[in-house]
């Protein structure tokens, strides 16, 4: 079976498409920006004994979306089984300093991408009565965060689309999950200043910053046949920072 992951070359992505590929899955890698990093993972991956190719497509376009989609198709001669919606920026700054750029463009990459794949996706999974769409949330989509209402606002609506999409689709044998992803250790979180960090961490009941791994191993599970009774929500991999 073939699986899709959005923004896979670094961080979360890069962890799920080795996990997905352990699991033997055949896995198409989508960058925006990071080749070398992808053509890296994709050898990686194929020493793993499967196949595995790389597409370069922003996914925040629809168009650059629906080319990713026929030309994995063309690539691996099947259609995608399990989509990971997992591409993702932040551009944090408070609500009065936020540029409307920087509200549109994190909409745009997390919540309309996942909107361009999942129905690209869906077409095929629908007439072979099987899929697994599985897309990147996060905590603050659940609680919020000052300095983020950009970023909230379009996990929250992962959240509430994944959902819908669950229901209408779950008589087809497609479920549809989300991830809410605490504090883990990726160039997403890199950049924070280290009292920013020591805060997070004071906030995590496990005591320590997850690893990508972590949140890969909750990605598996969804993508496997031991989910197919669980859709439509979301699990928090946090360290138990949320507990909602
Ligand atoms: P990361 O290391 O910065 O990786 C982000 C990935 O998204 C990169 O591979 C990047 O690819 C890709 N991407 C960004 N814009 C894209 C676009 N328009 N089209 C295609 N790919 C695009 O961050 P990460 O921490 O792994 O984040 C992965 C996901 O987890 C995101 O949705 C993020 O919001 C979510 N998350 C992360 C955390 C955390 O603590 N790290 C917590 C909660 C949720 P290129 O480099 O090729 O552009």
């Amino acid at each position: 079976m073939l699986a899709l992951v959005t923004g896979a070359a670094k961080g979360i992505g890069r962890a799920v498409t080795l996990q997905l590929a352990r699991d033997g899955f055949d896995v198409a890698i989508n960058y925006a920006h990071s080749e070398d990093a992808a053509k890296s993972l994709r050898d990686e991956v194929i020493a793993l004994g499967v196949k595995a190719e790389i597409f370069r497509a922003d996914v925040s376009f629809q168009e650059e979306a629906a080319k990713m989609f026929a030309d994995v198709k063309s690539s691996f001669g099947e259609n995608v089984s399990v989509l990971v919606n997992n591409a993702g920026i932040t551009r944090d700054t408070l609500l009065m300093r936020m540029k409307a750029e920087d509200w549109l463009a994190v909409i745009n990459t997390n919540l309309n991408a996942a909107f361009y794949c999942t129905q690209l996706a869906v077409k095929d999974m629908a007439k072979s009565r099987y899929g697994r769409i599985i897309s990147i949330s996060s905590v603050v989509g659940l609680v919020g965060n000052a300095g983020q209402c950009n970023y909230s606002a379009s996990k929250a609506g992962i959240i509430g689309f994944t959902k819908s999409v669950a229901r209408e689709y779950a008589g087809r044998g497609i479920t549809a999950n989300a991830i809410a992803p605490g504090f883990i250790d990726t160039g997403m979180t890199g950049i924070l200043k280290p009292e920013v960090k020591d805060g997070i961490l004071k906030s995590i009941p496990v005591g320590r910053i997850g690893d990508p791994e972590e949140v890969a191993r909750a990605v598996s599970f969804f993508a496997s046949e031991k989910s197919a009774y669980i859709t439509g929500q979301t699990l928090a991999v946090d360290g138990g920072m949320t507990m909602v």
